[in-house]
């Protein structure tokens, strides 16, 4: 709930419960788990993920702040683990690492407040745990990405660093676009891992590097976010604009030609001006002069005027 303050989490909680929750966190807190110990008491089964598992010794390990994956683990009788086949860390030496790289990652913190290892279901004479215990790998795409050249996204460890540095989710959110996966590394992995949707979010980025800069395991996501565009830009982009890409990439390798277009360009708009200001632009201008007006080109390019200044110079 980090990207929540104590008043909508009161909202959400008094919506919720069907009474006026107080704006106090510890009182927050404790209506939470009121609520929720009981629901956790009377549930059969808990579903959980998995932050880490360890090949050497069979260790599932679930990382929370709240408890929830503890309790979710212990109480009801059968536990259900869910993982990707990228959570599997060769040795239980590499699980120290990780945790201190994830905590500090994420929150800032030493270590998570509830590391969980779970070796199994409880045994006798343990004092809690399942009855039984069932791990789900899941492939969903993971193998694919990994031939791919996108292969890097696998070394995430869900930190969440790059959405917390990324100027653009500062200002929407995590969950603005409704995936498990948000942020800048969710841009990448969110259509590959799923049904293909969300394929424009790769577009919903600066590229100012921070995410990358911010990332524990070195993830150039900025990269990979180009790379992306490159792929799916064909499917994206509507006909007109893909020519008009084209016809663009064509006539910049050729500056005489750019030079005579600039002016067509600058003549046609001037024509079209009216006082000074293009207030209604031709074709796909338009949409961008229908909020904001368009200055009229001055008489002579930007070029002409450097190289008179040149001239002068010499
Ligand atoms: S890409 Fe890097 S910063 Fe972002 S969640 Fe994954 S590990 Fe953390």
């Amino acid at each position: 709930m980090m990207h929540k303050n104590r008043r909508a989490v009161a909202a959400t909680l008094s919506r919720a419960l069907g009474l006026v929750a107080p704006e106090d966190p510890a009182a927050l807190a404790r209506h939470a788990r009121g609520y929720l110990r009981d629901i956790f008491r009377r549930c059969d089964l808990g579903v959980t993920g998995v932050n880490f598992a360890v090949a050497e010794t069979g260790t599932l390990c679930i990382c929370t702040n709240e408890g929830n994956g503890r309790l979710t683990a212990t109480r009801p009788r059968v536990h259900i683990a869910l993982m990707g086949i990228e959570k599997i860390i060769p040795r239980l030496a590499d699980l120290a690492v990780f945790l201190k790289v994830l905590a500090r990652s994420a929150t800032g913190q030493p270590i998570t407040v509830y590391t969980s290892l779970i070796h199994g279901p409880r045994r006798s004479g343990d004092p809690d745990g399942p009855e039984q215990l069932h791990v789900v790998i899941l492939d969903a795409g993971r193998w694919a990405i990994q031939r791919s050249e996108y292969r890097d996204v696998l070394r995430c460890i869900r930190c969440g660093a790059c959405l917390n540095a990324c100027p653009v989710y500062q200002a929407i959110g995590g969950h603005a676009y409704g995936s498990v996966y948000p942020g800048p590394i969710g841009s990448i992995v969110t259509p590959m891992l799923g049904d293909g949707t969300g394929a424009e979010l790769a577009y919903a980025s600066s590229l100012c590097g921070a995410c990358q800069e911010i990332c524990p395991v070195r993830i150039a996501i900025p990269d990979l976010l180009i790379r992306w565009r490159q792929m799916e830009a064909g499917r994206l982009l509507p006909a007109w604009e893909r020519a008009a890409l084209w016809a663009y990439a064509r006539i910049a390798r050729h500056p005489a030609a750019w030079a005579r277009l600039g002016r067509w360009a600058m003549a046609l708009l001037r024509r079209l001006g009216r006082g000074g200001w293009l207030r209604r632009g031709p074709g796909p201008l338009r949409a961008w002069t229908t909020v904001r007006d368009l200055p009229v080109p001055q008489r002579s390019a930007f070029r002409e005027w450097w190289a008179s200044r040149k001239g002068g110079a010499s």
